[in-house]
């Protein structure tokens, strides 16, 4: 019983770190561990041995240190289990971003908004003014109407709520990016390659939709490859079920996502 707890215990933990940026760091560290460990019993250097019995301790402290992204993101996807409701909660956001594109679009009213996952998007915008309000097309409208004073910048939401508008984000140092790209296309690119929010950009000049995403941006989508991408991203329908869908979702570069092709 103990060998096969052992042995899902290990395998899971090879799941979850493979592929990760520590992962090279504990392979190295584990082998230098049990050379010496071997080395230690077959000579019997017991002040060695001794000395290994004591690192043990400092060794769980620096896995966590060296795994903190991941296991923050493994934290954040448990506390995030989808739940019915929160599938329909989730539903419910896109719909507002969606309505709030849809308003928008048509009379070339310039946006951009950020959707957080689960990094932290104050930790990488500039200033920025508090609002801290339900999301709704209203308060999108309201603020990204001409002249207003907080119209400039980009607004942040979390879990349906607008957190922050007025925010500059991080220009992409990009230089293939085609001459018709402004600051503000530049600005959802650059949040896309620091964090996994979901940018979505409304053209001033064109009304045309776009979204940024992992370093990728689409350009002129209509409104329902808008609401398809944003629930592949948020609903994840097209994932494996349960406990398979979790662990694929923790492996880099296996979010399931396609729909963002190369930048025009
Ligand atoms: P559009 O198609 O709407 O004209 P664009 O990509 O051509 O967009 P610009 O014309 O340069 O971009 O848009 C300027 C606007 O973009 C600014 O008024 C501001 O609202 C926004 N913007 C520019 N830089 C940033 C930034 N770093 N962070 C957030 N918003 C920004
Ligand atoms: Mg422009």
């Amino acid at each position: 019983m103990e060998i096969l707890i052992l042995a899902s215990l290990i395998y899971f933990a090879f799941v979850l770190v493979r592929g990760t940026r520590g992962f090279a760091v504990v392979t190295g560290f584990l082998g230098l561990l049990i050379t010496l460990t071997l080395l230690t019993k077959l000579l019997q250097l017991t002040v060695l041995s001794a000395l290994l019995n004591e690192l043990f301790p400092f060794l769980a402290v620096a896995v966590v240190i060296l795994f903190q992204p991941e296991l923050r993101r493994i934290l954040g996807e448990l506390g995030n289990l989808r739940t019915p409701n929160a599938i329909r909660e989730q539903r419910e956001n896109i719909e507002v971003i969606i309505q709030t594109v849809d308003r928008l679009a048509p009379v070339r009213i310039g946006a951009l908004i950020a959707i957080e996952q689960t990094n932290h998007l104050v930790d990488c915008v500039e200033s920025g003014v508090p609002v801290d309000c339900e999301a709704t097309p209203e308060m999108f409208e309201t603020i990204f109407f001409p002249n207003n004073a907080i119209h400039d910048g980009g607004v942040l939401v979390k879990d349906g709520r607008i957190i922050k508008a007025a925010c500059i984000f991080p220009l992409t140092q990009r230089q293939d990016l085609h001459k018709s790209l402004g600051t503000r296309h530049r600005a959802a690119l650059g949040l896309s390659e620091e964090t996994d929010a979901v940018i979505v950009v409304i053209s001033e000049e064109t009304g045309a939709i776009s979204y940024a995403y992992k370093g990728d941006l689409k350009r002129g989508v209509s409104l329902d490859e808008l609401r398809s991408f944003l629930t592949l991203v948020f609903v994840r329908t097209q994932q494996p079920r349960g406990i398979w869908r979790w662990m694929r979702q923790l492996q880099p570069g296996r979010n399931g996502l396609t729909a963002v092709g190369p930048p025009k």
